[in-house]
């Protein structure tokens, strides 16, 4: 994207849910090659520059959503940006429902297999005219990889949702990108399936309201402990990066 923001180590796309839509629905009416979707947030920023395969294909996706009130805040206070959060975790929703109302058929990849059956039931009960070309849980074999490819391409799928959680399912997507034959959309979902068949809780409604989202997950995974304790410090990092930038405003 032409205007993606700078955010310390990695890049957001200043989109709302309508327009992120909206340019999918582009990305669907071109069909030379897969697009990615990766969302944003302050987590990948200490891990994605960690290895330049992933740095690469990050910086290339086509669609970086702004996942969290981290990266909301973060871009108000480096670039004046007025941003929404784009969580993945409901994208997907608007994907289905475009892949319902367009016809567009959706192959889910991820997951354990009982969590990927009840995610697509449950996807089915809600979209009941979305076509579900196919799933296959996140557990296969390298060797098992060309077979899965092949199912992918047969199933007709346009859009290919990755479950693996990150970055092994941005890995994922940079090394079989260009086995897809069919697929023209790729949104890296990571343990939304989870959520969606009922295995995780959602944050409720309020905790939404008040982007606390995050913190609710905590709560109820207190392990995720050791992945947003880089919170802090992302925040501290962004507000040396606006300090330095204002001071050298002054000098000049
Ligand atoms: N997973 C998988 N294959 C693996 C490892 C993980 O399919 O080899 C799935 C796992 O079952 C879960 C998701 O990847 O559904 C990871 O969820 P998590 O919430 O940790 O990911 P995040 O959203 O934080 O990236």
């Amino acid at each position: 994207m032409k205007n993606r923001l700078d955010i310390l180590n990695i890049w957001v796309d200043p989109v709302n849910r309508e327009q992120a839509v909206r340019l999918v629905e582009k990305f669907l009416a071109q069909e030379a090659r897969p697009h990615s979707i990766f969302a944003s947030n302050p987590e990948k920023n200490f891990t994605v520059p960690k290895d330049l395969d992933l740095y690469k294909t990050f910086k290339e996706a086509d669609l970086l959503l702004p996942d969290g009130i981290g990266m909301v805040l973060a871009a108000r206070i480096l670039h004046k940006a007025g941003l929404t959060r784009v969580p993945g975790s409901e994208f997907i929703f608007d994907l289905c429902r475009l892949a319902e109302i367009k016809g567009y058929k959706i192959f889910l990849y991820g997951a354990k297999e009982e969590v990927s059956r009840a995610a697509a039931d449950k996807l089915q009960k809600q979209y009941p005219d979305l076509v579900i070309a196919g799933r296959e849980n996140g557990y296969l074999k390298e060797p098992e990889m060309p077979d899965l490819i092949g199912r992918i391409n047969e199933s007709g799928a346009e859009i290919l949702f990755i479950a693996l959680g990150s970055p092994m399912q941005e890995k994922w997507y940079a090394v079989h990108k260009n086995e897809l034959t069919h697929v023209r959309v790729c949104q890296a979902i990571g343990g939304t399936l989870d959520t969606i068949a009922g295995n995780v809780k959602r944050a409720p409604e309020l905790w939404c309201k008040f982007s606390l989202e995050w913190l609710y997950r905590l709560l109820s995974e207190p392990k995720r402990i050791k992945r947003q304790k880089v919170l802090p410090v992302f925040a501290i990092m962004i507000l040396v990066r606006k300090l330095k930038a204002m001071l050298s405003l002054e000098k000049k």
